[in-house]
Order: structure tokens, then sequence, then C-alpha cells
């Protein structure tokens, strides 16, 4: 998943941590048979699951499930712990307008009061099927507008307690709107008729495997010449003009496939479809499948001059998941069903080495320039050097753990940089970069990281396929590429406590990151607010404060998340008026005067900077090898 998230949790050390986990690990028999003596009858017949979604642009999908039983109690489950999400927060409250009917009359039903996930009937003797009825109310700004939907099954289905997902097939049908069409990665059944019908799939497969519907529509063919295994991209827009793709752009992401191939050396599919929604009343983020990914950007990303960009941030993250994070998963996310808890210490792995390779195919394949990709990097090292106060106190891995308790984005109410984020992502690709480079350098040129990713993701062309691993069997494979103390190299920059930018990776590399008065040019988020790294104070357009580095000028001067800048020198507050009190903070001595609201009252705060504005980027070290530039060159034939 691709994200960007708050952080609220507390300290815990990694050997209390490897405490607990090793109390909470069960056999996995005891996962299966635990809540199964249900009335569940898998022999046979499949489930029947059948999704109206013509009410798509009035947000409410409804759906009819039948489910083969013997008679007697039944659980069943509602999908809590999402794969891709890290956490226990499957959109229960959405579900609605639930009955249930058996042999002919309706059931009550019960809700468990220790998880409000689980529901509990008891089938009547002589039913053998089990029809539950309900509503899918979908949230506002999330997956459905007046013109598309995104359609992620596990939020339309209820499935029995005591089988693991792969061994529970669904047959699976879909009405859309009139005039609709749609995109997946899921193999129809059939010819096309009122509903769309799905070939039989287990359900992991199945919540693997989401829709992008809409009545603006387009797929288009991302298959580099030469490759065997088919690849597109299934666009829906809130508008046509939206759907159109500059052949720039189109020939970027034929290249991404293209360099996926060199860097991994196989594929974990059977064919793999992009599914993008553009709309800028859905929620912006990627989410990971084997198959394919369900990703979210602005109505207008195609048509902007830095759809490369944008697009690249996104789109190589979710494609490098379906070989690291869904074919080769932690073992502890890896569990039988979406009930199970998952333990999320190793998401420096699954989502940090994903945030590496992500933009290295997207400056790979074009989608980044060299420049974009430098200052892609240089931001990430700002935001966790002088943006990051709070790794002064909390291990890297313990962002990791924490998402697994509700996640990083429990927190809200800023102070970001002193709780920290969800710093596996970011922190995990300069640590990987680092950890190329010492593949580099302990081979002597000999090997690269895309000889661990051959032996790591490697392997047969197959279909979608799980193959677990842990922290020993990864710095293992790692050790077979280039011998080197690869566990001490993680256990150092996990699970210690290390201050300071981790810049390492990038020196190494032949580039120091420096701070100067030039505003880096990267859209969205990436693009570090103007008066962070100087005053050390970020605002949102309406003058909030997201977040206030402990520490720095403005903090000491008074001003916190959640407080509302107003005025700057006497001015009322805008952005250009306080760029402008900064870039003058350097030719005098008075402080610049920051009024802000703070609940009730007026205060001003006197913050003594006296600098220019201050943006990190790369500078090359001409004393090294430019082994940066070396990793992100092209490998495929263009
Ligand atoms: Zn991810």
């Amino acid at each position: 998943m691709r994200l960007s998230k708050t952080l609220a949790a507390g300290v815990q050390s990694y050997a209390q941590m490897t405490y607990i986990r090793a109390l909470k690990r069960l056999p996995l028999v005891a996962l299966i048979l635990g809540p199964a003596l249900g009335a569940y009858d898998a022999k046979g017949e499949d489930i029947s699951l059948t999704v109206d979604a013509t009410r798509a642009p009035q947000r409410i999908l409804h759906a009819k499930l039948v489910i083969p039983v013997k008679p007697g109690p039944i659980t069943l489950y509602y999908p809590k712990w999402i794969p891709g999400e890290h956490g226990p927060d499957g959109p229960i409250s959405s579900l609605t307008g639930i009955t249930f009917e058996a042999g002919g009359q309706t059931i009550p039903w019960q809700r468990d009061p220790l998880d409000i996930y689980t529901f509990h009937v008891k089938v009547p003797a002589g039913a053998t099927h089990l029809n539950a009825s309900y509503d899918y109310i979908e949230p506002d700004g999330y997956s459905a507008t007046d013109k598309l939907l995104v359609l992620e099954w596990n939020e339309v289905l209820l499935y029995p307690a005591g089988t693991p997902s792969r061994d529970i097939v669904f047959d699976a049908k879909l009405m859309l709107p009139d005039g609709w069409k749609c995109g997946t990665s899921l193999p129809r059944a059939g010819q096309p008729a009122s509903a769309i019908a799905f070939q039989p799939m287990a359900l992991d497969l199945l919540v693997y495997s989401p829709v992008i519907a809409g009545q603006y529509y387009r797929s288009i063919d991302l298959t580099p010449a030469g490759e065997p295994i088919h690849h597109e991209i299934d666009l829906a827009a809130d508008s046509e003009a939206a759907l159109n793709m500059s052949p720039d752009l189109r020939r970027q992401l034929t290249n991404l496939v293209a360099e996926s191939g060199k860097l991994f050396g196989a594929r974990h599919y059977r064919d793999y479809h992009f599914l993008l929604a553009l709309s800028d009343h859905v929620a912006h983020f990627g989410l990971e499948h084997h198959e394919s990914n369900d990703s979210r950007l602005g109505e207008r990303t195609l048509l902007e001059t830095n759809a490369g960009m944008v697009v690249g941030a996104l789109l190589p993250h979710e494609f490098v998941h379906s070989w690291n994070g869904k074919f080769r998963r932690p073992a502890d996310i890896a569990t039988p069903d979406f009930e199970k808890p998952m333990e999320d210490e190793l998401l420096w792995g699954y989502e940090g080495l994903t945030e590496y390779l992500g933009p290295l195919l997207a400056a790979r394949s074009g989608l980044f320039t060299p420049e974009q990709y430098r200052e892609y990097l240089a931001s990430a090292a700002g935001m966790l050097g002088p943006g990051r106060p709070g790794r002064a106190w909390r291990p890297l891995v313990d962002t990791a753990v924490t998402q697994a308790g509700g996640g990083p984005g429990g927190g809200g109410g800023g102070w970001t940089s002193w709780r920290r984020g969800a710093d596996y992502y970011e922190e995990g690709d300069l640590m990987w970069l680092e950890a190329a480079t010492v593949i580099g350098h302990e081979t002597k040129g000999q090997k690269s990281i895309d000889d661990f990713c051959h032996l790591f993701h490697g392997g047969a062309n197959g279909g979608p396929e799980v193959k677990t691993y842990s922290f020993e069997s990864l710095v293992q494979t790692l050790h077979e590429v280039a011998p080197y103390d690869w566990a001490g190299f993680f256990r150092q920059r996990v699970e210690a406590v290390v201050p300071g930018m981790p810049s390492r990776g990038l020196e190494n590399a032949g580039w120091k990151v420096e701070f100067n008065n030039q505003p880096a040019h990267l859209p969205g988020r990436h693009n570090p607010p103007s008066a962070l790294y100087s005053l050390g104070l970020q605002l949102r357009d309406d003058g909030i404060v997201s977040d206030s580095i402990v520490g720095s000028p403005a903090f000491d001067a008074g001003i916190s998340s959640g407080m509302k800048v107003v005025g700057v020198n006497g001015h009322v507050y805008t952005r250009d008026v306080l760029e402008d009190a900064v870039k003058a903070s350097k030719s005098t001595t008075a402080p610049i005067a920051i009024l802000v609201i703070n609940y009730d009252y007026y205060r001003t705060c006197n913050v003594n900077y006296h600098g220019e504005e201050r943006f990190p980027h790369l500078v090359r070290d001409e004393s090294k090898n430019d082994y940066l530039t070396e990793l992100a060159k092209p490998r495929a034939a263009k």
C-alpha cells in the first residue's frame, strides 16, 4: 500500500516485542480449528455471491450470499485484517440491512460482543443453504462517484469461520449501471449478460482481484514487445477527457513492465492489470494484489505535465508488491484468513524494500527523470533528518509493529515529527539503497541488488503464489549474493534508536544531502512545505499547523500542531507572506512574529529564525563513483 499517515503509539523494546510474539505464535492447526465448528458444508458446492452495484452512483451496493450449510450453529466473519493495509480496518460500519434466511424462514443473528466482525446464526433442521442479504454503504469520498466504482470484494462478503480462505470457493457475479464497463484480473465465466459472471475463485484470490468500473472506461495494452504475459492498464475516470494517456506515459509504463522483468527475472501472475481510478472524489492511495493493483489519483492526473512523476510515485510501488509483499510475504503477515491478526515487524521488508524498488523502476523506465529521482530521495532524507526528531526515541521497527494496532493513522492530530509516521516506507527506501551499495561494494561490482531480486523474488513464471519468509531467510538470501553481516546491518538500522539523517546509502552511492534555498519541484506530498526546514513549521492551506517540529524555532516559540496561523509580522497570513518573512529574516535581528489562534485565544509567537528558506537536495560527491546513477540506468532494451 502507499498512503501517508500519521502515527501515535507507545514505546516498547524489541526484546519485549519478540517475547510477546513468541507467546502469541500458535500452531497453524489451532488457527484453523479455532472457531471452526460451524455448519458450513464446503463439499462440492461453492458459495454464491451476487453484488448488485447498479446503484453505485447513489453509493449503496446490495449483495446476496448463498452458503451451503448443515443444520446447526455457524459463525460468519466480515473481513477484518485487509491484506496490504496491515491492520484491522475492514469497513464494518458500512455493512447494513443484514438479514439471514434458511429453510424458508428468516432466522435471527447475533454479533459477537468481543469482535464486531463476527456474526453467529443457527441453521434450522432440514436447511441446506443459508441465504444472507445485506447492503454496503460506500463511505463518502472513498470508492464510488457518479461515474465510477472501485469494488474491493472484501467489502461485500461474509465468509464462514474455520476454513482457510484458500479453501473457500466463491462464484461471484456483478451487476453494473447501464452502459458501464469494467476491468479486473478476475477471469470471467461465459458470455456477458445482465450480470457479469466470474470463474469460481478461492476467497483469498477473490479479495485480491478488485474490479474497476465506470461510464468512462478505457483499457490500454502495456505489454512490451516479446513479453509473453499480457499487461494492461484499466482506467475509469470521472470524465472522458481524463482518460487521455499521452504516448510518452504509455511508453514509460510499458518500459516499467519490461524493467520489472529484468529486475525480478520471473512473474507470479497469469496476466496483470493496473487498475487506475481518476477522480477527485475517491480516496487517493494504492493497494497491491497479486495480479492487479487498485490505485487512485486525481481526475486530471494524466493530463498534467508532471503525469510521469505522479504516476511513477504510485504505480511502480504497487506493481513491485506483486513480487515483494504478495509472492514473497513475511510469514507473520501471511495469515490463513482475514480474522487472524497480522504481525507487522517485517514491514520494513514488505513496504520498505518496495518503496526502494518502486521509485528505482520509475527511474529505470523513464517515469522519473534522473533529477526527479534524486529530488525524491533527497525529500525522503530531509524528512527523516531534521524532519524527524522522533527518531531520537523510537526505533524504526516500532513504527512497523504499531501498524497492526490500528495503525499510524489512528493518531491524527499532528505531531508526526515527534511521534514518527509510517517511516518504514521512506526509511526503508534509504536503508535498502544502502544495502544495494553494500552488495556492490562487497562484491567489487560483480553483483547488484538485481541479483538479490532474482534470487529472492524470481523462480518459475507461474500464477499467484505465496512464498513466506522470515528475518533469518531474508538475510540468508542476501548473504548468498554478498557475504556480509546482514543480520547486524538490519538489527542496527531497524531495532536500534539511531538519530541523525539515514543518508549513508546516498553517500556510499556518491551523493550528499545538502539544504539550500532552491525549492524542489516534486508533486503533492513529496514536495517539502516551504517553512518546514527553516522555521520547522508545516501548515495546511488554511493555516492550520499540521506539524511544528519539536526543537525547531517555531516549536520553541510556542507553536504546536492544531493551532491556526492567521498573521505574520502584522500581515494577514498567506503562504506568500510567510515565505517573504522567512526570506527577509536573514537581514534582521527581529524575530518573525507569527499570530496564531489557540482555541479561543490569539497568541503572538516570536520565532527566532535568521536564515533562508531551506530545501533538501542531493549534491554530487566527486570523490566517489556515481553508483546511484548506475543503479538507475535502464536494463531493458527500449
Ligand atoms: Zn506498499
